[in-house]
């Protein structure tokens, strides 16, 4: 039987792009894919950042196909600058998506999946049914649109409309007209075949006003198209038995060697170096979503308990102002470090007992799978991926991998960070708790397998 071929086309990818969860998707389910026998090839715009010669190079034997443009894509920044987003991104990513469809006739390569992520590969099911309809070459091609993040929807002005080529007609509440304004998004939902996103909790909550930012509406309407699958990690990058950045490399048989590490940091960070103060990690981007603003009510109460806290992240001014005025108070037990670093979060992953993810929403999460696998046990809100991949431990049965909470409030962060401090102090069961967490596999494995079944399900 001829090989299932996919194109997975995608705005970043590690290791050539990042700036969230889509890049670190796009650079390990493609080479996951490979390994069941797809054909499977990555397409990419060739921003500045990529250093590779041609229009082409590959991940792990991956082909990725580059978009070049050097007006659109050769800067500093993948979506904008400290004034804001591009003007041009409709322009960028419209070209790019109309590049994609013309890239596959180029090199002869016909899909039958292209697999599209987030509002800028959304104009591509749309192009697909409308420019290319009668085109033969695509008439076996179908598309899967995944949404990584609702909350980025891709909004323009109205005005702006001319600039996709498309035609006026489908400025229409049915397509891409969104309270007055263009939503690339919405047509991509409207436009693909099926719809994904990256968890099944979040693919039910996108479904209700609560978490559909606008979009829960046309949702429904593809209620029977729409599948959640659960992101993987790479272990080849995230190990502690083979991680280079940090002080000594453990594995679940070696475990007193994690807590060198704890003491290796305290004593960078200039903490207070003991063992048995339970420290408290969190790398987060500093937004609304991250449950930023329910931590802040209850910082305080946290930091004057025996613990310590490390905070690495950056984002909202607001954010930084309040950390800072926070770390001054709590000098004695804090360290707090706003700034994108990947060395130091490598180290508070493999040192931290606790780690803190209070979000208001998250599709998937990647910082819980990150932290099991160094045997560091999440404190988390009960929503989208955190909810699918951590069960609530509980001290009597020995259930669980992680402290869960359930409604966004102050109060009940606190609880779940008291729980789980109460759980720490009962060492030998403890040490289970990380050993089993240890042990937990979120490697792509079985969601690529997911992945295949959907394609087969939607191809004809
Ligand atoms: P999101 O994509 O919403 O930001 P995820 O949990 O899916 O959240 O992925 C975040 C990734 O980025 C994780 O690998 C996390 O370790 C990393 N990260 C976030 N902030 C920083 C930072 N300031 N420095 C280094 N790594 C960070």
């Amino acid at each position: 039987m001829e090989k299932l071929k996919v194109l997975f086309a995608t705005s970043e990818a590690v290791p050539f792009a990042k700036t969230g969860g889509l890049a670190d998707v796009a650079g390990s389910l493609p080479k996951a894919l490979a390994k069941l026998g797809v054909d499977a090839r990555v397409i990419m715009p060739k921003y500045r950042s990529v250093k590779a010669g041609g229009g082409e190079t590959a991940i792990d034997g991956v082909k990725v196909y580059l978009v070049e443009n050097d007006d659109y894509f050769n800067r500093k920044e993948l979506y904008g600058d400290k004034f804001g987003d591009y003007s041009d991104n409709l322009e960028r990513f419209a070209f790019f998506s109309r590049q994609v469809l013309e890239r596959c006739i180029k090199e002869n390569f016909r899909p039958d999946i292209i697999h599209c992520n987030d509002w800028h590969t959304a104009l591509i099911p749309v192009y697909l049914n409308t420019v290319y309809k009668y085109d033969p070459f695509f008439e076996n091609t179908r598309t899967l649109f995944t949404i990584h993040n609702i909350a980025y929807q891709g909004c323009f002005q109205k005005e702006e409309f001319p600039k996709t080529g498309l035609d006026w007609a489908l400025f229409h509440i049915h397509y891409f007209e969104f309270y007055g304004q263009m939503n690339l998004m919405k047509a991509g939902i409207v436009y693909s075949d099926a719809v994904s996103t990256v968890s099944p909790t979040y693919a039910k909550e996108i479904l209700t006003k609560e978490y559909g930012c606008g979009l829960e509406g046309v949702l429904q309407t593809k209620k029977d198209n729409l599948y959640g699958i659960l992101n993987g990690i790479d272990y080849g990058v995230w190990n502690p038995a083979t991680d280079t950045k940090i002080e000594k490399r453990y594995t679940v048989e070696t475990l007193d060697d994690k807590y060198i590490n704890k003491e290796a940091l305290q004593k960078e960070l200039g903490l207070k170096v003991d063992c048995d103060i339970p420290m408290i990690g969190m790398i987060s981007r500093l937004a609304d979503q991250k449950g930023m603003d329910i931590l802040a009510r209850v910082i305080n109460d946290i930091l004057s308990m025996k613990v310590q806290f490390v905070l690495l992240g950056t984002g909202d001014h607001k954010y930084h102002v309040l950390l800072e005025k926070m770390a001054k108070a709590h000098q004695k037990n804090t360290s707090v470090n706003l700034r994108f670093d990947a060395v130091l979060a490598e180290k508070i992953y493999a040192a931290s007992d606790l780690f803190l993810i209070p979000s208001r929403y998250e599709p998937c999460g990647l910082s819980q799978m990150i932290s099991f696998k160094y045997g560091t046990v999440p404190v988390a809100r009960k929503t989208g991926g955190l909810k699918d991949s951590i069960s609530d431990y509980d001290l009597k049965t020995k259930q669980g991998t992680g402290f869960m909470f359930e409604e966004y409030a102050p109060e009940a962060l606190f609880s779940a960070v008291r729980r789980a401090l109460t759980a720490g102090q009962h060492r030998s069961a403890w040490r289970e708790l990380v050993a089993k967490v240890m042990r937990l596999d979120f490697s792509w494995d079985v969601s690529a397998r997911e992945y295949v079944k959907l394609y087969n399900r939607i191809r004809p």
